[in-house]
């Protein structure tokens, strides 16, 4: 067996009532007060102490945290323009600060509601980068949630030739 294998952290089991026990403030929570890593509950801290560590960690380390969030933000994004492309769909926009992930179905007010989603982008890498998102620029995706539609004026010219051809084809 490799030494990697040897080192893998087994998930931690359950007391016999469910709880677990927290290694930093003693108390037995139920196993949703636990982190988990791949799916797995191997942390010995809870969600609360683990978030208080943090936060003092944070308050002493201002600029580090601050360049931590902003790294695993850029990282998120870099992994949904990968996958959705890197310039809106619709007029072409090519700068990465002006890109937003679009909800092709306008649900991300269902989304934050109902499936606590804080940031799209998250959610799609988390959820394996669906179909229901799309990369529109700023100003599209609020023409769009203005208008309930994308703006005429501002169409790519390789989508206009192909809707045009298309409704060419239509008219025969
Ligand atoms: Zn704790
Ligand atoms: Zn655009």
């Amino acid at each position: 067996m490799s030494l990697k294998k040897l080192r893998k952290i087994k998930e931690r089991n359950l007391n016999s009532d469910g709880t677990l026990g927290c290694s930093v403030c003693h108390q037995f929570k139920s196993p949703d007060n636990f982190c988990r890593k791949d799916g797995k509950l191997t942390y010995g801290r809870c969600r609360e102490c683990r978030r208080s560590e943090y936060d003092k960690w944070k308050k002493s380390n201002p600029g580090m945290a601050q360049k931590a969030n902003q790294r695993w933000k850029d990282n998120i994004r870099k992994q949904c323009l990968e996958h959705y492309g890197s310039e809106c769909i619709w007029c072409g926009e090519k700068d990465v600060g002006m890109l937003t992930l679009d909800h092709v179905n306008n649900d991300g007010n269902f989304e934050r509601k109902n499936l606590n989603v804080y940031w799209t982008w998250h959610h799609a890498v988390k959820t394996g980068f669906p179909n229901k998102y799309q990369i529109l620029c700023m100003g599209c995706n609020a023409y769009k949630s203005w208008y309930g539609k994308l703006p005429e004026s501002k169409k790519k010219l390789d989508i206009r030739i192909f809707s045009l051809s298309d409704y060419a084809k239509r008219e025969k």
